[in-house]
């Protein structure tokens, strides 16, 4: 079995959707990279370290089929197998820096791995599971000290730590530059007080990366300032710190929960970069992030696809197969191309956001610009191929044990989170267009 760290370092240099980032120390690969047949996607264009992360990662959920998904996601058991899995063979740390036991490749790769997660059944649950362990680090990995480094990210690595992600709050949501939490220095500490909402993983993790204001809206020249990113302890032994699970619709085997802060003391530490610059530096993660939903609402597209397809070949009515009737091949056909637009949209993000480290021609507001474009495109073509796939199987489709109304119920978090659909037009409106802002 390939490991990420077997794979780390082997670009292919001129693919099209090839990360470049270590181009420089690559070898290439001699001769047979595995080509998985098994799944509609066309992989012709990936690198082949992209191809090899697939495959390896495939290899790996083959051992947690899509009913072992539904059972989690039925009883809302947390799926901790798949994360050991991935740990186990350095998984975790495909986009972190071989010095600290991480792979060293990019967001090229771990789009890639997080997308093969969720195209193999699992789902948002299991991409959910693993991910923000992948792009809340990016931050941390580029700006904390390398004594923070060494650290905080090895034991992440190896598994031992887990990290959820603490960004949004009840009564700011989308307007982040107005959250609320504080982190108050205190001595050689900082007191944390406030609220977070929506917190995938917080009752399994035991790390944070936290986004809290250091100085107050009123005090600071533009909103963007006076917010500071802390790479915590978050242990729900010692006091100040409270959760509480919210009932959601799908994905329901990985929690979301409120966060509660109250005086919550942790080392002064745990700042990663300047005080006050937190939001510059949590915007490397959010890109990053961008491209791993991207990913996954593909995965979840093409896995619906992928059964309503196989339905429509085997079900009979009227004497025929049911996909012999061009009222069901056709919208499948066409959100197989919407798939495969966001696709290239996908991994073009993805290979800007590598290239954009050592490249300094390409200006993160391109990043910006194609991450998000990214993830609307994904999260639409995945709602379209998995609404059409779902109705193409009749009541079938309705049925849990074909698995594609858990897809549909889960594919609409890549469209509301990490950003709704509405602020990617409303950014690119003003950023692309030169429109006024309207927010
Ligand atoms: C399953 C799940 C897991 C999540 N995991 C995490 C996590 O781990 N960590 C974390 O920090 N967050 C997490 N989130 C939160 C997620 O990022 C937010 O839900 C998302 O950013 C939307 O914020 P909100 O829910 O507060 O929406 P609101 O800000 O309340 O917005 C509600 C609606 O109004 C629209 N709207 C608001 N203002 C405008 C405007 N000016 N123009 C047009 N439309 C507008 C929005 O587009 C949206 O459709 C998760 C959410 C979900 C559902």
């Amino acid at each position: 079995m390939i490991g990420a760290r077997s794979t780390s370092k082997c670009l292919t240099v001129g693919k099209l959707y090839c990360s470049t980032v270590q181009a420089a120390q690559c070898r290439r690969f001699s001769a047979s990279v595995p080509r998985r047949t098994n799944t509609l996607m066309e992989t012709s264009g990936f690198s082949d370290t992209q191809l090899q992360v697939r495959d390896a990662i495939g290899k790996i959920c083959s051992n947690f089929p899509d009913d072992y998904w539904a059972e989690h996601d039925e009883s809302g058991k947390y799926p901790h197998e798949l994360h050991t899995a991935l740990a186990k063979d350095g998984w975790i740390g495909i986009a972190l820096p071989e010095e600290l036991g991480g792979a060293g490749l990019g967001i090229s790769e771990a789009t890639m791995m997080l997308h093969t997660i969720s195209e193999s059944g699992a789902g948002m649950a299991g991409a959910q599971s693993i991910h923000a362990n992948v792009y809340a680090t990016q931050p941390v990995a580029k700006f904390a000290t390398p004594s923070q480094r060494q650290q905080m990210l090895p034991n992440l690595i190896n598994g031992t730590y887990r990290t959820c992600f603490g960004v949004t709050e009840p009564n700011t949501g989308l307007e982040t530059l107005k959250l609320r939490t504080q982190a108050v220095r205190d001595g050689d500490n900082y007191k944390i007080s406030g609220q977070k909402i929506w917190i995938s993983s917080a009752q399994v993790a035991t790390k944070m990366v936290l986004l809290a204001r250091t100085t107050p809206l009123e005090e600071v020249k533009k909103p963007s300032e006076g917010l500071s990113l802390f790479f915590i302890d978050f242990d729900k032994s010692k006091p100040g710190l409270d959760l509480k699970k919210i009932k959601k619709m799908g994905g329901r085997a990985v929690d979301a929960n409120e966060v509660f802060f109250d005086n919550y003391v942790v080392p002064a530490d745990t700042l990663i970069g300047n005080e006050g610059q937190g939001f510059k530096i949590v915007l490397h993660g959010m890109n990053a992030e961008r491209c791993l939903l991207a990913g996954e609402a593909l995965g979840l597209g093409y896995a619906a696809l992928d059964r309503a397809s196989k339905y429509a070949k085997e079900r009979i009515v009227f004497g025929r197969p049911i996909g012999m009737n061009q009222g069901i091949q056709h919208p499948l056909a066409e959100a197989y191309m919407h798939l495969e637009a966001a696709k290239l949209a996908t991994y073009h993000a993805a290979r800007l956001y590598d290239q954009s480290t050592t490249d300094e021609s390409i200006t993160q507001t391109a990043v910006g610009v194609a991450c998000n474009s990214a993830k609307y495109l994904a999260a639409e073509a995945a709602f379209t191929a998995c609404e059409r796939s779902l109705l193409s199987m009749g009541g079938m489709g309705y049925a849990q044990e074909y698995h594609v109304e858990r897809y549909l119920r889960e594919c609409f978090v890549p469209r509301i989170a990490p950003v709704s659909r509405e602020m990617i037009m409303n950014y690119v409106g003003e950023k692309v267009l030169g429109l006024p802002r309207s927010y």
